[in-house]
């Protein structure tokens, strides 16, 4: 945990208390805040009344006497409309930071040198998050990750000298972060989300671009309208960008040809590592999280050698095209994170022959936009509820079944492909929401490795 000295002897009202909520209220206790926090849900407050935090509802405090209002970044600040503890604070002219704010004010104050790298994007983050700290960790570097890729910040180590921290942030988490200021902070693409939550694509852009305004280096996708402006933007205010694209080649930056990804210094382009036979980092989009997360390492001092050391033992995040066993000439990938068509897409773009296991909750447009990727699908092995609107939608184009079981899907397609006479992924990438058979994507993704394992003559990939 790491202690909040910065607020110690002040009142701090505090809302939410869901996992990261819990944590950030401990870590001003435990640094002498003098903390009262709340949560619409009684649990949650019961639950902090038990941890010995004092609760209060914040309808009756003295607001004008607190010295911070520290929300949870999952409660509206500004869409659909601000919480109403948001207008209660503002109306008292209190500040409004969440625990990245708390994080950033605590190394500046502790150990202003530690190395952070914040990262940020519509998509991508937690695979770039968790490669830069692998290679970081690989390299013999102290790491420390979290943020929104599911360890709160502040149940960190704190910060001392030596000790890097590699921290993904969402849009939500940077707009309660006013002074955020990494060393590298990475953008890596803007596509249309969360609009619900920013009104707008460019309120949207906004809030993203500030994570990289405040950083000693700014490494950017230019793939996007959105974020090449940002980068032209930053650069013209005078901080340092690193450019990143997986499409062109750069004149300034780093950039994927093939499977190398190039640095272009002073009008020359040199090769700085090569992705070939890395099976997690297969695919283009992977390409871009690679080539961010390469620039950051540079950025915080590490070597070509040492970089090109981690990339090649990253062991992929679980449950996101994660090759999990091998049979002969099939290789079996669990994609389960992909809950829709456009998340299925990377999945279905990074191999050439697939026998595909898909279904579940459909989305609204099913999988009408991944027609494209149709030529290199085998076969399809159709589960859950989707089962006849996918059907409707292969149609002449795929030959499929409908399964209408994960256990029966997996089984099926894994005979067929250890029948095929040439190379070919199992891929579990259903395009759809898991709950009509599964708790959660991450149970629906065990499931398949555990069917998978059972399978005669599999070598696992990972530990299961
Ligand atoms: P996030 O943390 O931003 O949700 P993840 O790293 O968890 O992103 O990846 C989730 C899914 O998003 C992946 O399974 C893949 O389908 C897709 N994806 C990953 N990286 C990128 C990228 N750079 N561009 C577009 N899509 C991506």
């Amino acid at each position: 945990m790491i202690p909040i000295s910065t607020f110690s002897g002040r009142k701090v009202a505090l809302f939410g208390l869901g996992g990261s909520g819990l944590a950030t209220a401990r870590a001003l206790v435990a640094g002498g805040a003098d903390v009262l926090a709340w949560d619409d849900n009684p649990d949650s407050v019961a639950k902090a009344a038990a941890a010995g935090i004092s609760t209060a509802d914040l309808r009756n405090i003295d607001w004008p006497a607190q010295a911070a209002f520290v929300l949870s970044p999952g409660v509206p600040l500004t869409h659909p409309k601000p919480h109403w503890t948001v207008d209660l604070a503002r109306a008292a002219g209190v500040e409004i930071i969440g625990d990245v704010e708390l994080f950033v004010r605590e190394r500046r104050a502790l150990c202003p040198d530690c190395p952070m790298i914040a990262i940020t994007g519509t998509n991508g983050k937690s695979t770039t998050t968790a490669l830069i700290a692998h290679i970081l960790t690989s390299a013999g570097r102290d790491t420390q990750m979290g943020g929104n890729i599911g360890t709160a910040i502040l149940t960190l180590a704190p910060p001392t000298a030596g000790r890097h921290y590699v921290i993904e942030c969402s849009s939500y988490q940077i707009d309660l972060a006013p002074t955020l200021n990494p060393t590298a902070g990475i953008l890596l693409n803007l596509t249309p989300d969360h609009l619900d939550r920013h009104g707008t694509m460019q309120h949207y852009a906004d809030v993203k671009e500030r994570l990289v305004a405040g950083s000693d280096v700014a490494i950017i996708g230019v793939d996007d309208s959105y974020s090449a402006l940002i980068a032209d933007r930053i650069e013209q205010a005078g901080r340092k960008v690193m450019r990143i694209s997986r499409r062109q080649a750069l004149k300034d930056g780093l950039y994927a040809e093939g499977s190398a990804i190039l640095r272009t210094e002073a009008g020359a382009a040199k090769p700085l590592a090569d992705l070939l036979g890395i099976q997690t980092l297969r695919g283009g989009h992977n390409a871009q999280n690679a080539a961010a997360a390469i620039a950051a390492c540079l950025a915080v001092g590490l070597s070509a050698e040492e970089i090109g050391a981690g990339l090649k033992t990253f062991p992929g995040l679980k449950h996101r095209m994660q090759p999990v066993a091998r049979i002969g000439h099939t290789v079996f990938v669990n994609d389960s994170k992909a809950t829709n068509a456009d998340a299925a897409a990377p999945a279905l773009s990074s191999y050439e022959r697939i026998y595909w296991i898909a279904g579940g909750l459909p989305k609204a447009g099913g999988i009408t936009s991944l027609a494209p990727f149709f030529p290199r699908i085998a076969k399809a092995y159709l589960i859950g509820e989707a089962a006849p609107e996918f059907a409707a939608t292969l149609g002449e184009a795929v030959p499929y079944e409908i399964s209408g079981t994960l256990e029966r899907a997996v089984a099926h397609a894994a005979a067929d492909a250890a029948a095929d006479g040439q190379a070919n992924a199992v891929m579990l990438s259903p395009a759809c929401a898991s709950f009509d058979q599964y708790k959660n994507f991450e149970v629906r993704g065990d499931a398949f490795v555990a069917h998978v394992a059972a399978l005669a003559g599999v070598t696992m990939l990972i530990a299961s």
